[in-house]
């Protein structure tokens, strides 16, 4: 298994990883996701890891050995880049047979090596095929099974999807889950994006400003954010005061009963910050009530406005046609929402 610690890794002065601990392939996760916005440091990490980006401290080991001596070809890790790099001019087969060469797998063995990773992505038969000649899509799983192919210890992706059409890009996410699944390799996923750390990843490591600030499965993530900017980061648009009293949380828009449901089992009574997805705001036409819609919308998910009350904005969403001008009033529903911190 993969343990970074204490890890930091800097460009002149520009301190991009501090003090990083991690540990990946452990218990039951397969796939990691490392998630967090452009500029915070996952494709330095993903590079530390892999070996092309020198430590200025801190150490990355493997099963106990530490691999600062070692080259990233020696390292037997496999790694996705955006865009796949295939080899142009070559076919499917050669650039699946090239990691295979080096390891000494040629001739019918390497055949039957590529044909079985062709298999397991879902293109077999392709081996003949000018990569030129391939989809976004079918690069990107080409580009999967030339990792795995020389079985590697441990795979690394780096955006796989982001040069993907935006129709396509949930079912390769669902197909690359699957297929490194099946495979048994742990795997670690750098991702912007918290659908596709979700549809992927067993476990969601998020990043920000050089340092990783929580790991959770997604589900724990959406419901129990580390701190509110990773809240904001995952959706959440509002950001209010709150107080559980047994089990049932109370806030300036309500009070929901949180006793049962997942995520919010160990949660215990006290003061708490509660996180607003528009899921969790429930906006209904009420003539009587101070607040009022300043913008409406018809999303495909439902309708959603944006309401003031007094000082406050919040964002919601609502079951019957709306405009801007109307009186409103806002409840809680719990799906959305998330207690920050505790
Ligand atoms: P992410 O993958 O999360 O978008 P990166 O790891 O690419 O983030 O970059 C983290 C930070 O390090 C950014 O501020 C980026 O500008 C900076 N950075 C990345 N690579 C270099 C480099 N080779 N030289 C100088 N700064 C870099």
């Amino acid at each position: 298994m993969l343990i970074l610690n204490d890890v930091a890794v800097r460009y002149g002065r520009f301190e991009a990883l501090r003090g990083v601990d991690w540990s990946v392939g452990t218990g039951q996760s397969t796939v990691t996701a490392l998630l967090g916005p452009s500029g915070c440091g996952k494709s330095t990490l993903l590079r530390a890891i892999a070996g092309f980006e020198p430590l200025a401290a801190g150490t990355v080991s493997w099963d106990g050995e530490d691999l600062s001596g070692r080259p990233p070809h020696r390292r037997d890790f496999g790694v996705v880049f955006q865009d796949g790099q295939l080899f142009p001019g070559r076919t499917v087969a050669q650039n699946i047979a090239y990691g295979l060469a080096r390891r000494g797998v040629r001739g019918a063995a390497a055949a039957e090596r590529v044909a079985t990773m062709l298999d397991l992505v879902q293109l077999g038969g392709f081996e003949d095929r000018p990569v030129g000649a391939l989809s976004g899509g079918q690069a990107q799983r080409v580009a999967l099974a030339r990792a795995l192919a020389p079985e590697p210890r441990l795979l690394l992706l780096d955006e796989p999807l982001a040069a993907i059409d935006s129709q396509l890009r949930e079912s390769l996410a669902e197909s690359i889950g699957t297929i490194v699944r099946a495979a048994g390799t742990p795997t670690v996923l750098v991702t912007h994006d918290h659908r596709e750390a979700a549809l992927m990843a067993d476990t969601v490591s998020v990043m920000r400003a050089g340092r990783i600030v929580q790991t959770d499965s997604a589900e724990r993530l959406w419901r129990r954010p580390a701190d509110e900017e990773t809240a904001r980061f995952l959706g959440a648009r509002a950001v209010v005061a709150g107080v559980v009293r047994s089990g049932v949380l109370i806030t300036e828009l309500g009070e929901t009963d949180l006793r049962g449901r997942v995520g919010f089992d160990d949660l215990a009574d006290g003061d708490c910050t509660v996180a607003l997805r528009p899921e969790a705001v429930i906006v209904e036409p009420d003539p009587a009530s101070p607040a009022v819609v300043e913008h409406a919308a018809a999303l495909v998910a439902g309708r959603r406005a944006r309401v003031r009350v007094g000082g406050d904005v919040f964002e919601g969403v609502s079951s019957v046609p709306i405009s801007v001008g109307d009186h409103v009033r806002l409840g809680l529903a719990p799906g959305a929402l998330a207690v920050v911190g505790r």
